[in-house]
C-alpha cells in the first residue's frame, strides 16, 4: 500500500504533469521528464493515470531522425468541463467551457435590471440549467467559476461591495458552494478577463510576465497580472484606475474625490458632459455608443470628449506603466468601439511615460472580446483543479 506521502507527492506530481502538458503540448514523455526532472517510470504511470481519466490523450508521433519516434501528448479537450458565470456586463452570460477553453455551450440572459437576492436567485438558476445540461451529456463538470464586478474578498470569495449589483457582504461563493456538488470560485471579473487575456488571448503567443488588461464603460477598472500571477492586492482592491485621480479640480466622482479618471471618462460622465454641452431637447437621450458613433464621424463636441476621456484613462495609465515597468497594456470595453478613444489613450500614454519604457510598451485592444472573463475564469479553474488536485 501507498504511503500517504506517496500519495501526495503523486498528485503533485500530477499537477506538475499536467500543467507541463498544457504550456508545452504536443510533448513527449521523455520531455517532460527532462522538464520536471522526474525518472521515467514515475512519468509513465501518471501519464497512464492521467490517460485513464481523460485528461490527456496521445496526438502523434514526433519526427525524429534516428529511433523510434516518440508519443506525443496534450490535454484532452473534452476531458472535462468547467461552468462559468459573467455578471460584469448588461447580461449575465454563462457557459461551459471544456478544457481547452473553447465555449461548448452558452446562455446570455438580460439581467432586467435584477439586484441582490433576485440576481442571486437568477444566476443559481442559470447555473442549474447550465449544470443539467452537462448532466444529460454525461460531461464531467470539475468547478463553477464566477466573474463579478466588485470589490471580492481573496479566498472566500465574498462580495463585499457591488454597487451596480447591490451585494454588499454578499457570500456568493459560499452560497454556491452549498448549492452545487463540485467546487465554485467567485473572483472579480476584470482580474479574470486579464487573466483569460494572458493565459490564452493575448499573452499566449506574446510570453510577457507584466500586463495590465483596462476596461471601459460604466466603470473604469484594471487587472494586472505581475511575474506572470493575477495581482489582486491585499485585500483584492489592486487596479482601481478608475479613481487615480487626474485632474486636482475636477468633477465629484463616485467615490466622493474629486477629478478621478471615471469622474472624466466613464461612460455615465461622458453622456452627462455631452448632455451638458449641446442642450439640446433632441439629445437629451443620447446613449455613449451613440456619443462615440458621433466622435468618429466628426462631431466635433463628441469628439473633444472623447478625446479628454482618452487623456485622462492615458494619464492615469502612463503612471502605473512607469511604477510597474509593464510590457504591455490591453484595452477591453468602449475601446473596442472605433478607434478615437484608443488613439487619445496612446498619445497620452505615450506623453506620461518614461522614454525607456516607451519603446518597450505595447499599448493595443484586448484580443478575447466581451468572452474575456469566461475564458479567464475558465482558465483560473483549471488551474486550482491542477493545485489540488486530490479533489478534481
Ligand atoms: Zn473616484
Amino acid at each position: 500500500m501507498e504511503s500517504v506521502n506517496q500519495l501526495v507527492l503523486r498528485d503533485i506530481n500530477s499537477g506538475s504533469i499536467l500543467r507541463t502538458i498544457r504550456d508545452h503540448a504536443p510533448i513527449s514523455r521523455a520531455d517532460i521528464g527532462e522538464r520536471l526532472g522526474l525518472a521515467p517510470s514515475t512519468i509513465s504511470v501518471i501519464t497512464k493515470e492521467l490517460q485513464e481519466r481523460n485528461l490527456i490523450r496521445e496526438c502523434g508521433r514526433a519526427s525524429s531522425t534516428a529511433g523510434r519516434r516518440r508519443v506525443l501528448l496534450e490535454i484532452n479537450p473534452s476531458g472535462g468541463h468547467f461552468i462559468c458565470a459573467d455578471l460584469s456586463g448588461s447580461q449575465l452570460n454563462v457557459a461551459v467551457l471544456d478544457l481547452s477553453f473553447h465555449l461548448v455551450q452558452s446562455w446570455d440572459l438580460p439581467m432586467a435590471g435584477r439586484r441582490g437576492d433576485a440576481l442571486y436567485d437568477y444566476l443559481r438558476n442559470a447555473l442549474h440549467v447550465a449544470r443539467d445540461w452537462c448532466g444529460e451529456r454525461k460531461l464531467v463538470v470539475f468547478n463553477i467559476g464566477i466573474a463579478t464586478p466588485g470589490l471580492v474578498e481573496p479566498g472566500t470569495g465574498t462580495v463585499l461591495e457591488a454597487d451596480n449589483l447591490s451585494w454588499y457582504e454578499f457570500q456568493l461563493q459560499e452560497r454556491l458552494q452549498q448549492e452545487f456538488d463540485c467546487p465554485v470560485w467567485v473572483e472579480n471579473d476584470t482580474n479574470t478577463a486579464a487573466y483569460g487575456e494572458y493565459r490564452y488571448g493575448y499573452g499566449k503567443d506574446q510570453h510577457v510576465a507584466n500586463l495590465m488588461y483596462v476596461t471601459i464603460g460604466t466603470g473604469i477598472g484594471a487587472g494586472l497580472i505581475l511575474n506572470g500571477q493575477m495581482y489582486a492586492g491585499s485585500a483584492g482592491m489592486a487596479g482601481e484606475i478608475g479613481h487615480v485621480v487626474v485632474a486636482m479640480d475636477g468633477p465629484v466622482c463616485v467615490c466622493g474625490n474629486r477629478g478621478c479618471v471615471e469622474s472624466i471618462a466613464s461612460a455615465q460622465a461622458l453622456v452627462r458632459d455631452y448632455r451638458t454641452m449641446v442642450k439640446s431637447p433632441a439629445e437629451v437621450d443620447v446613449t455613449i455608443d451613440e456619443i462615440i458613433d458621433l466622435a468618429e464621424a466628426g462631431d466635433p463636441v463628441a469628439r473633444s470628449l472623447v478625446e479628454r476621456a482618452g487623456r485622462a484613462i492615458g494619464l492615469a495609465v502612463g503612471s502605473q506603466v512607469n511604477i510597474l515597468n509593464l510590457h504591455s497594456v490591453l484595452f477591453g470595453g468602449l475601446a473596442y468601439r472605433g478607434t478615437l478613444l484608443l488613439q487619445s489613450i496612446r498619445k497620452a500614454i505615450d506623453a506620461a511615460v518614461l522614454p525607456n519604457l516607451r519603446e518597450q510598451l505595447d499599448v493595443r485592444e484586448a484580443s478575447l472580446g466581451p468572452r474575456a472573463a469566461l475564458v479567464g475564469t475558465a482558465s483560473l479553474s483549471l488551474d486550482r483543479m491542477m493545485k489540488g488536485f486530490t479533489s478534481a
